[in-house]
């Protein structure tokens, strides 16, 4: 029997796991370990807590848990836990699926302010991610910017333009809720460094913003480029300039709330006045595919900047991490003998939740050409290793505890009322 360790419960160690099951059948053992004490990483904690239909994929990893495969929550890999060498001393091959949990710098003056928050925690934060529930989010004032042109920037902009009741049927966290409740945001500002053709958007995700109760998309007919060369984009590019082009040439309406598309706007300095932030930014033109400044410089006041300008992976002892690219070092997935990487630690924070199945299925392939089975501990060795270190491990029984309470602290439409304490979740679990 093949022992398999996985760190990180997330898509991409879900998709390596089923993915092993589904050629190695009963030959397989596979632990999944999590730092926390809850399965299913970006899906719990990173997709939009309005987009339920996304985080329904959590039933495919159930099933996974349901089949066999073992959880073992609440153990940190590293300081405090076990380390890579101890799971290779135990298991056959060890899968690093530890995503890319950090946010990137923006690398100008001021992002240390208070206000100024990477998307990581902000959406942690309104997932009610344990290490970000006690951020703190002003929402007082009108002005917000969210910095970058991709995905996470529209999930954070359409969030926070929502009103109570568009939200009410997501698993937003109780304090998020009520903080959004009684926000003071009307003017959002989405700023990106270049141009709607080199927006990294989905079609979804951008048509959505055209279809809020209280907020309406704002972009400017000049910072669009003339229609004719739409014919050549990539047909989902095609269709997000489509939808730019529609709220470019929507008329005004009484909705409250704007969501600016700033294009050509390169964030350069942040600073402090008083309660307010202001973020100044520059006016760029592009040469080829590059922004580069003209010199001509803005500033946007606001109470909250949040940067969704992408992710790094945690640098692990003993591994070798490429700091450049904020991923761990490999060669199709390989990092070194017995062990690999998949996913975004593998592959740095870009690609939907599915890009993860194929990255999966090659990781199990790869293992299954590399290693055939030894005589190591396994699931065994692990559980007595994590006694002699006074670990309690959250397992899939606990998890599902922790699940049907949250599922039953609900109030309709909202499908679970998460519980966002390591304390409380613990708590749960040891009442099993
Ligand atoms: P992303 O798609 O890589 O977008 C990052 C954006 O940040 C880009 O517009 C980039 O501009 C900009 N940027 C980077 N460095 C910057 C800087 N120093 N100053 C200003 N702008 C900067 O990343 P993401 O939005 O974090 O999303 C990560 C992945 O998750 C993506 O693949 C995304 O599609 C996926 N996702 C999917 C969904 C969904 O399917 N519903 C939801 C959320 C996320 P440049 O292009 O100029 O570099």
């Amino acid at each position: 029997m093949l022992q398999v360790a996985i760190v990180g419960a997330g898509p991409a160690g879900f998709y390596t796991a089923e993915a092993l099951v589904r050629r190695l059948a009963a030959d397989v053992a596979i632990d999944l370990i999590d730092a926390l004490p809850t399965p299913y990483g970006l899906i719990r904690a990173g997709v939009a807590p309005d987009h339920q239909s996304i985080k329904s994929v959590d039933r495919r990893y159930h099933a996974v848990l349901a089949g066999g495969v073992r959880f073992v929550g609440d153990v940190t890999v590293g300081e405090g836990g076990v380390t890579v060498d101890d799971l290779l001393g135990l298991y056959d091959a060890v899968v690093l699926a530890t995503g890319a949990p950090h946010d990137r710098r923006l690398g100008i003056p001021g992002e240390d302010l208070p206000g100024v928050i990477g998307s990581g925690a902000f959406v942690g934060w309104y997932n009610g991610h344990p290490d970000h529930a006690d951020l703190d989010v002003p929402l007082a004032h009108p002005g917000v910017a969210v910095i970058g042109n991709g995905n996470v920037a529209l999930d954070v902009a359409r969030v926070l333009a929502k009103t109570p009741g568009e939200l009410a049927a997501s698993d937003l966290a109780a304090h998020a809720r009520a903080a959004l409740a009684a926000s003071g945001v009307r003017d959002i500002h989405i700023v990106g460094r270049r141009g709607p053709y080199q927006a990294s958007f989905t079609p979804k995700e951008t048509g959505e913003l055209g279809e809020l109760a209280r907020a309406r998309p704002v972009v400017d007919l000049a910072d669009l480029p003339g229609a004719a060369g739409d014919a050549g984009l990539e047909p989902g590019l095609r269709k997000v300039v489509g939808y730019l082009r529609a709220f470019a040439a929507a008329l005004p309406d009484a909705r409250p709330v704007a969501i600016n598309f700033d294009f050509f706007s390169r964030p350069v300095a942040i600073t402090a006045d008083g309660g307010e932030l202001r973020l100044t930014d520059e006016r760029t033109r592009l040469e080829g595919n590059t922004a580069v400044g003209t010199g001509v410089m803005r500033t946007i006041a606001c109470g909250l900047i949040v940067g969704a300008i992408g992710y790094r992976s945690d640098a692990i002892t003993g591994v070798p991490f490429d700091p450049v690219r904020g991923h761990v070092v490999n060669d199709g997935g390989r990092v070194a003998a017995r062990l690999y990487v998949a996913g975004w630690a593998r592959r740095g924070p870009s690609g939907t939740i599915g890009t993860n199945k194929p990255d999966g299925a090659e990781i199990a392939a790869r293992i299954t050409a590399d290693i055939a089975p030894g005589d190591r501990a396994g699931a065994e060795g692990l559980d007595l290793l994590l006694a002699a270190r006074g670990l309690r491990p959250v397992t899939f029984a606990d998890w599902q505890a922790i699940d049907a309470a949250e599922v039953a602290a609900a109030s309709h439409p909202a499908p679970r009322e998460k519980f966002v304490r390591r304390e409380a979740l613990r708590a749960l679990a040891a009442r099993q």
